[in-house]
């Protein structure tokens, strides 16, 4: 081979072997890409403000996101900035979660799904599909902070690993880290039966992860969602600066394994969005049509440093779960045919 070929071919090369997906719940574009909105703080969260009010749009979010503004935006891409002709958006007309991660996950809207309840879902993931496969049985996760993801990714057909809401880690082998974060969380009074913090959620995550060595992990955070309903906006902002920490946390993590540096990629994004201010931020779904935008980022070897997207075609929530497959190089529209396509910019050259 001509050594040009060569060389073209290693440049070309496809180089994912594991994903962490990651999501939000319910954090709105706007705190992404604007940073706190000031007309919202209440006169008691003056600490809130001054951790993250400033005077540029471009401060706030730094401020707010850290790791998604230092280096997903710099070193990958994140789509979702309408005001810069960057539209990403849900296809279901519901705009709250269950359809939402069945969107996510899935790759299609589907009307079936039109509520919350914990009922087995119907649609096979792209996690399912990947877990039956002989390179992944096995080493597909899923961690979260509300306990309807068993449902949404049918676990009792599926056979995947789900750990969510009120439940401690199973299995033989369970490092001496993960027995003690089983006993933190059977050890603290959770106000919701339904949920924990996502804190736990994390550090279970990522003990998890330290022992087992996942190729494909998925992370639900859910407080931005229930701190918005609750009205506390200085929460919402504590909840998505958290998140944005354990993600920078398990990113230099991934960097220091050989199994997965310069082999991971990173896609993160968001259930559903919510209304404007001043009230309908606490909430979001079919009365408010506002919720549909949502935002997508994505970041590692195989992404293009192409940075905050600004004028270009939309996306949408159904491209995440072939965007999730086509950087590990597997086709899922070639196994579910009603799924979104992959977000070709953000998976190869
Ligand atoms: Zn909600």
């Amino acid at each position: 081979m001509p050594i040009l070929h060569l060389l073209l071919a290693l440049l070309l090369a496809h180089k994912t072997e594991n994903v962490i997906l990651v999501t939000y719940d319910g954090l709105r574009w706007q705190e992404v890409f604007e940073g706190a909105d000031e007309s919202l703080f209440t006169k008691e969260q003056a600490a809130a403000r001054k951790a993250y009010g400033r005077d540029a749009a471009d401060a706030r979010r730094t401020a707010l996101l850290p790791f998604l503004w230092g280096t997903v935006a710099k070193q990958g891409q994140i789509f979702g900035n309408g005001p810069k002709g960057s539209v990403a958006r849900v296809t279901n007309d519901k705009r709250f979660s269950y359809p939402g991660y069945n969107e996510i996950l899935c790759g299609f809207g589907d009307a079936r799904i039109d509520s919350n309840d914990k009922k087995p879902n119907p649609n096979v993931s792209v996690l399912e599909w990947l877990h039956g496969k002989d390179a992944y049985r096995g080493r597909v996760a899923a961690f979260a902070e509300w306990d309807c993801f068993p449902a949404i990714l049918n676990v009792a057909r599926s056979g995947l690993f789900v750990n969510a809401g009120i439940a401690t880690v199973e299995g033989p082998g369970l490092s001496e880290r993960e027995k003690t974060l089983n006993q933190v969380l059977l050890a603290t009074t959770w106000p919701h039966a339904d949920q924990r913090s996502d804190a736990l959620t994390f550090l279970m995550a990522q003990a998890y992860f330290e022992r087992t060595k996942p190729r494909v992990l998925f992370i639900s955070f859910g407080e931005t969602d229930e701190w918005a309903h609750e009205g506390r906006y200085d929460f919402v902002l504590e909840s998505a600066h958290r998140i944005d920490g354990y993600i920078a946390r398990l990113w230099e993590e991934v960097q220091s394994m050989p199994a997965y540096a310069g082999k991971t990629s990173l896609v993160i994004t968001t259930d559903h969005g919510r209304g404007g201010a001043p009230e309908e931020w606490k909430s979001h779904g079919e009365k408010i049509p506002a919720s549909d935008r949502i935002w997508i980022a994505v970041l590692g070897p195989d992404t293009r440093a192409l940075g905050e997207r600004t004028n270009c075609a939309e996306v949408t929530q159904s491209q995440v779960a072939a965007t999730v497959a086509a950087l590990l190089g597997e086709d899922w529209g070639a196994a579910e045919s009603k799924s979104g396509k992959a977000i070709a910019d953000a998976i190869g050259p």
